[in-house]
């Protein structure tokens, strides 16, 4: 295995070391510039609040794409420095990120053939295509509607004009931030999951004003100073929060969007490839995407102003997207086939007023404040290691650190070494890469963890193990929400096991019999109210 992720060790670093660069945050973009940092040489620190990934970096579509529709945007830019990342992450993991094919189809309208729709969208795909989409090695293709139907045979026949196939790639969010996450550990960062910035550590103002030098951390109920001669905030929608702790006020930066989405049994849909579907509604479009037994639909993007914690999925949200998907169906979905859900908040910088949250642009920003604090906002799950370097640069000018420049295009990451593509396919290859053979050597050791961890899913009870012994896992929600993604396939599978996860994983986190039974409880609650939420 490549390196411990030890809790513990880390806390004890926290305590004792001088950083360079205290992170927060520890979603994607945190953990890419955590990465970041360490390969340059910084004395690197990681603190989340809860889990790695667990705000929006554990809810995105899973896709690693420019962006087909933000052509429509002419944010040209964009899609092509998405693009050009989209290429690094597939190097760079290729155990995780995996090249998936796009059906796109062309729909008739009222009945007719629209023969400049099908030609507009012959051009678009020629632009995404010169605008970096051949790196992946194929251009896309004119599909006909017998081929649309091969890949997609729930389609309305009759209401399919044409269709395209276009290549993008996907990957499992949280797996890609927590690797990132573990490669920074190996790089020697210092990362701490259920770790949360308080207050800011200030010297005393001088005539020139006063300079952030660190973080005061609360850790499992302490309040521990960490010391860091930098702190850079990548803390997604809770952005303006630690800027709050920094310059005394809110500056409302950020305008969250709501994207929620759904999964369905694959039999419902069978597809063999993801589809990019029309919502001629409201000029939008959603993915269609296959996940192994299952396939999952979304998203919206909606205005939103709640509690930034916790977003829900509504019944509204699951009729949109069952709307936008029985559209092209033969056969209508309905809210009973959904069997799991999730929301999550697009940390959209503030732009113009008025513009609706999906016509807000996905680029990024990164502000140095007058204390020192940089503060990286916007982006994308594909883009996370540009953020990151530029994040870094502006971090290493504040420290006065020679400008070495970001040494990630081509780090490889854990996992991805001596990884076979060939075994791609294979469910413990496709999670956890070269690192398999230590999931198996568990099963070896004890043939009862290579039973299934929740009925019905490809998860082993091994894979639980691994995550609390090797990959900081502390709560069942991480075990069965994000290191393995249990509850977003079948949530009410979910749930049933939870116990059995639990009993298997208690003694690893000295766990007392009450302490089972109040994490059970507090996950199955969980559950239900999102199932309420959602009905
Ligand atoms: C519905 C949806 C679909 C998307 N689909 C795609 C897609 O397919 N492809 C793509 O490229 N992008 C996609 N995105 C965008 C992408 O998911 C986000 O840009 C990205 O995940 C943001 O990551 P982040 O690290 O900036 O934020 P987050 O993942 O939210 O991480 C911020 C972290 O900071 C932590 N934190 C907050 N306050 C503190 C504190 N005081 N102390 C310590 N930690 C703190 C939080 O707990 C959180 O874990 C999608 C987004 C949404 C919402």
């Amino acid at each position: 295995m490549t390196g411990e992720f030890d809790r513990g060790s880390a806390v004890r670093r926290l305590r004792s070391d001088d950083f360079d660069v205290l992170v927060v945050g520890g979603g994607i973009t945190g953990a890419g510039v955590a990465l970041d940092a360490a390969a340059r040489g910084l004395r690197t620190a990681l603190v989340e609040r809860h889990d790695f990934a667990s705000g929006t970096s554990s809810k995105s579509s899973k896709l690693v794409h420019g962006g087909f529709r933000y052509l429509q945007q002419r944010e040209f830019r964009l899609v092509y420095e998405a693009l050009y990342e989209r290429q690094r992450v597939l190097n760079n993991a290729p155990h995780l990120v995996h090249v998936l094919p796009f059906l796109v189809p062309v729909l008739q309208h009222g009945g007719v053939i629209d023969r400049r729709l099908s030609r507009l969208m012959g051009t678009a795909l020629w632009a995404y295509d010169i605008t970096g989409g051949l790196r992946i090695g194929k251009r896309h293709a004119r599909a006909s509607i017998d081929d649309a139907v091969a890949h997609m045979p729930t389609l309305a026949r009759e209401r399919l004009n044409g269709a395209y196939v276009l290549y993008d790639a996907q990957a499992d969010d949280a797996r890609l931030t927590l690797v990132i996450a573990r490669t920074a550990a190996t790089r020697g960062a210092t990362i701490v999951n259920y770790a949360s910035v308080v207050e800011l550590l200030k010297t005393e103002p001088l005539h020139d004003g006063a300079r952030v030098v660190g973080a005061r951390v609360n850790i499992d109920g302490e309040v521990i100073d960490v010391r860091a001669r930098c702190v850079i905030n990548a803390t997604g929608v809770w952005v303006d929060d630690v800027r709050a702790l920094d310059e005394g006020e809110q500056p409302a930066s950020i305008r969250p969007a709501k994207g929620v989405h759904i999964t369905l049994p694959w039999d419902k849909v069978r597809n063999d490839i993801a589809a990019i579907v029309p919502v001629a509604a409201d000029n939008r479009t959603v993915f269609v995407v296959p996940w192994g037994d299952f396939t999952y639909v979304g998203t919206t993007d909606t205005e939103y102003d709640g509690p930034l914690d916790d977003p829900a999925c509504t019944a509204a949200d699951v009729a949109y997207l069952l709307g936008a998907l029985n559209a092209i169906m033969r056969e209508p979905l309905d809210p009973t086939d959904v069997t799991g859900t999730w929301a999550g908040l697009r940390p959209l910088l503030t732009g113009a007023r008025r513009a609706r949250t999906a016509d807000l642009s996905r680029r990024h920003a990164v502000r140095v404040s007058p204390s020192g604090v940089v503060t990286v906002t916007g982006g994308k799950l594909t883009t996370y290691r540009r953020m990151a370097a530029d994040a870094v640069d502006a971090a290493a000018k504040s420290l006065g650190v020679p400008a070495s420049g970001s040494s990630t295009k081509r780090l490889p990451l854990v996992g991805s070494e001596g990884f076979e593509a060939s075994a791609e396919h294979d469910h413990l290859a496709g999670r956890y890469g070269n690192e398999a053979s230590a999931v198996l050597d568990l099963v070896r050791q004890d043939p009862s963890l290579g039973e299934p961890l929740v009925p019905g899913l490809p998860y082993l009870k091994a894979e639980a193990r691994f995550a609390v012994r090797h990959e900081m896992a502390r709560t069942l929600s991480d075990v069965l929400d994000r290191r393995t993604r249990a509850r977003l396939l079948a949530r009410d599978a979910a749930s049933a096991a939870a116990a059995d996860v639990a009993a298997l994983v208690a003694s690893d986190l000295g766990w007392s019999d009450e302490q089972v039974a109040a994490e059970v409880a507090a996950y199955r609650a969980s559950i239900d109210t999102e199932r309420g939420q959602s009905s």
